[in-house]
């Protein structure tokens, strides 16, 4: 493998690895030679079976971020250089009846527990002098404003702000902070949407591709971000999305 792209002796955590968008990227860096710790409120053995049946390395820790502050404590002495913010949830109401409960626990997981994982996984790095990548997952919530899904919009717009403030105060420091914004996905997360047949069609109809995403569609991004390829890469927001945002 040319080394420019090769993730050989690197050691990455991907939250929300059970499934999904998380599981696709988690099996990805380990293709690309990283060991991988698979960290979820449920236990990821589906993914840590794929990598490791596949000759790969990867463990599974079991982590909430409900509690923001939940990843504390997960990277000292670990040795991780690689983050991926992946874990996330959405929750879907009107404006006009939106709870507080629907707020916070959106906010909590989407954008406070990224931020304070970041902040640890940071801590750490610098401690052993290391450098190290960060790849926060955005979403096109980041740009647009969506319908009934507003602390998931908040939450997202937030992922994008962080993302240049830590690329801003970490980039001289030999640390990477990017993100990816992936399209829509076929992942239990727009479950609801793919449910409505108007939407879907709504949905279809306007993405170049003239298809929906696979969780695999956003991984080459993701772990692309964490190679010595993408050295120079700071801030930068990758879209993958079939072409939504050109549109
Ligand atoms: P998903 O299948 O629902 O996966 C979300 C992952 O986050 C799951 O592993 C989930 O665990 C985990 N998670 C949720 N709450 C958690 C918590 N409190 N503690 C630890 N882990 C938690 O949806 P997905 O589409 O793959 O979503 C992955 C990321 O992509 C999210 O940040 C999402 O916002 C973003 N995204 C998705 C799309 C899309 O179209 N699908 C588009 C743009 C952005 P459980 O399995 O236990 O719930």
């Amino acid at each position: 493998m040319n080394a420019a792209f090769s993730l050989n002796g690197r050691r990455a955590l991907v939250t929300g690895a059970n499934t999904g968008i998380g599981q696709a990227i988690a099996i990805g860096l380990a293709q690309a030679g990283a060991e991988v710790l698979c960290a979820g409120r449920r236990a990821c053995d589906d993914t840590v079976a794929r990598i490791t049946g596949a000759g790969g390395t990867a463990s599974s820790v079991l982590v909430d971020f409900a509690d923001p502050m939940a990843g504390q404590g997960l990277f000292d002495g670990a040795g991780i250089d690689i983050l991926v913010n992946n874990a996330g949830i959405i929750r879907r109401a009107d404006a006009v009846e939106f709870t507080e409960s629907d707020w916070d626990a959106v906010m909590d997981v989407n954008l406070k527990a990224l931020f304070f994982t970041t902040q640890a996984f940071a801590k750490a790095a610098f401690a052993r002098g290391g450098q190290g990548a960060v790849v926060n997952i955005a979403s096109l919530l980041s740009f647009q404003g969506g319908i009934r899904v507003p602390s998931y919009t908040a939450s997202k717009h937030g992922v994008v702000g962080l993302t240049k403030l830590l690329a801003n105060e970490w980039a001289a420091k030999g640390i990477n902070v990017n993100a990816v914004a992936p399209g829509y996905i076929e992942t239990n997360n727009t479950e609801a949407l793919r449910a409505d047949a108007d939407r879907n069609r709504a949905i279809l109809e306007r993405i170049p591709a003239g298809r929906w995403g696979q969780a695999e569609d956003i991984a080459g991004a993701a772990v692309y971000l964490c190679t010595p390829a993408a050295k120079y890469v700071h801030g930068a927001v990758l879209n993958v999305d079939g072409g939504w945002l050109a549109r």
